[in-house]
């Protein structure tokens, strides 16, 4: 294993950092790990040390001067970035277990049961999602929320979000998964002009095109929705999945790529359309587990590596079975190395890359998170090697161990912008017995007031 030792101090620019760091207490040591930063330049870190100060990494290295910094004790543990949830809908987290196949397939289920969602149902739903990702070491979702039934759902769901201590982009949406309603652009434009430039929870616009290219009324209501997000700066994710070869072209030919797109699925989209959307500097997101189970065909990964800018998702909790990027890892690795008859493929690290620092590049935060480098916010997770299903590991690559051998209850810490929101494998300032109550409770009276 190559050893890269790096010692980087940064000196914090804005005026808010400044202060900050004036509070001694505001001071985070991470100690004796095996720090995997996923930045090419610093490589891994064998028994070293993480300084963190008002929420920002200031320094990576060994032998870091920390004065009376608080210390996490992370000796026998790996430490790397917070996975990046690149493409999710976490509204559908209260429907697990309803999605069942045959008469019971996801789009209709969820449909059905979306539509009678209220405002608190949201906020349970998108709140237990979030919360769920945290606790398995997702740092950063990319939330596609396309069950806006009225604003108040929609407050709903960016509150949920913030509540829970996430970073995300909230890919704000339309009433249902149909394209045949409009957007609601005055509270689109309404949370997108309350939001500060540094907020964790960001606004962006959750797009989906008419399947019938000749629906010209349906496609001038797309146009506005796509303007308004260009105008107001936002980036738009936007759904091409399923039968998708036209709906890619349709990208194409409205001339609609742009660096602040992220194509959803298109797990069949031909070389000449990913090559466009990479000349036009866009990004892609893929959701292993959920393409799979809908039937979209078998995520090939090899496939895709005409686009840069690429991260995964996991497509809803609920849909994907529960919030673990570690399964969404394994069968992504198993998919590539069965459908190419190629056992030494893939590099387990190439793929961690994509949970991380490609997901951050892929929503457009990569200056923020995705990599543990100086200057970047302080999102990460620390996976304790203490368990049946690690023990064992004398040495190797540990990007192999997390991808094949790692689960969400192996994260014994996480942080989000330096703020600890999982320590020693309990969730911190979340009440636990109560959120579990909650979320059963709206599951169940959704269920009810939706069944035919
Ligand atoms: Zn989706």
């Amino acid at each position: 294993m190559k050893l890269t030792v790096a010692v980087l101090s940064l000196a914090v620019s804005c005026f808010w950092c400044h202060a900050r760091a004036a509070t001694p207490a505001d001071a985070l040591l991470i100690h004796g790990g095996r720090i995997m930063t996923m930045d090419p330049a610093l490589g891994d870190i064998d028994n070293g040390e993480i300084l963190i100060r008002a929420g920002r990494i200031v320094a990576v290295g060994r032998n870091l001067a920390a004065g009376d910094a608080r210390r996490i004790d992370a000796r026998g543990q790996i430490v790397l970035p917070g996975f990046v949830d690149a493409h999710t809908h976490l509204y559908v987290t209260t429907m697990r277990g309803q999605f069942r196949n045959g008469a019971g397939q996801f789009f209709p289920v969820s449909s059905r049961l979306a539509a009678v969602m209220t405002p608190d149902d949201t906020y349970a739903a998108m709140h237990l999602g979030a919360v769920e990702l945290l606790y398995g070491g997702v740092t950063t979702t990319g939330d596609f929320f396309d069950n806006v039934l009225t604003p108040r759902h929609g407050e709903a769901g960016l509150r949920a979000l913030q509540d829970a201590g996430i970073r995300a982009v909230l890919y704000y949406g339309g009433p249902d998964k149909t394209t045949k309603q409009p957007i609601d652009l005055a509270q689109l434009r309404e949370l997108a002009g309350g939001q500060a430039n540094d907020a964790r929870v960001r606004i962006g616009l959750a797009w989906r095109l008419p399947r019938d290219r000749t629906d010209a009324a349906n496609w001038a209501m797309r146009q506005q929705e796509y303007d308004a997000a260009r105008s107001l700066g936002l980036p738009i994710q936007v759904h091409v999945s399923g039968e998708a070869g036209p709906m890619f072209d349709a990208l194409i030919e409205r001339k609609y790529l742009y660096p602040g797109l992220t194509v959803v699925h298109a797990t069949d989209a031909a070389p000449a359309q990913l090559q466009a959307l990479e000349r036009a500097g866009g990004s892609l997101a893929l959701t292993p587990v959920s393409e799979h189970r809908v039937g979209y065909g078998l995520t090939r990964i090899d496939q895709f590596a005409a686009v840069r800018r690429q991260g995964l998702g996991l497509d809803g909790n609920a849909l994907a079975g529960s919030a673990d990027m570690f399964a969404t890892l394994r069968l992504a690795a198993l998919t590539w190395s069965g459908a190419t008859r190629d056992e030494r493929l893939p590099d387990p690290r190439a793929l961690l890359d994509k949970a991380t620092r490609g997901g951050a590049e892929a929503l457009g935060l990569a200056a923020e998170t995705g990599t543990l480098t100086p200057g970047k916010r302080a999102d990460l997770q620390i996976v304790a090697l203490d368990a049946l299903n690690l023990a064992g590991f004398g040495g190797g690559d540990p990007a192999a161990l997390l991808v094949y051998s790692a689960r969400p209850d192996n994260v014994r810490t996480v942080l989000v912008d330096g703020r600890i929101v999982k320590r020693d494998g309990r969730l911190e300032g979340v009440d636990l017995p109560g959120l579990l109550d909650n979320s059963a409770r709206s599951a169940g009276e959704v269920a009810r007031r939706a069944a035919p």
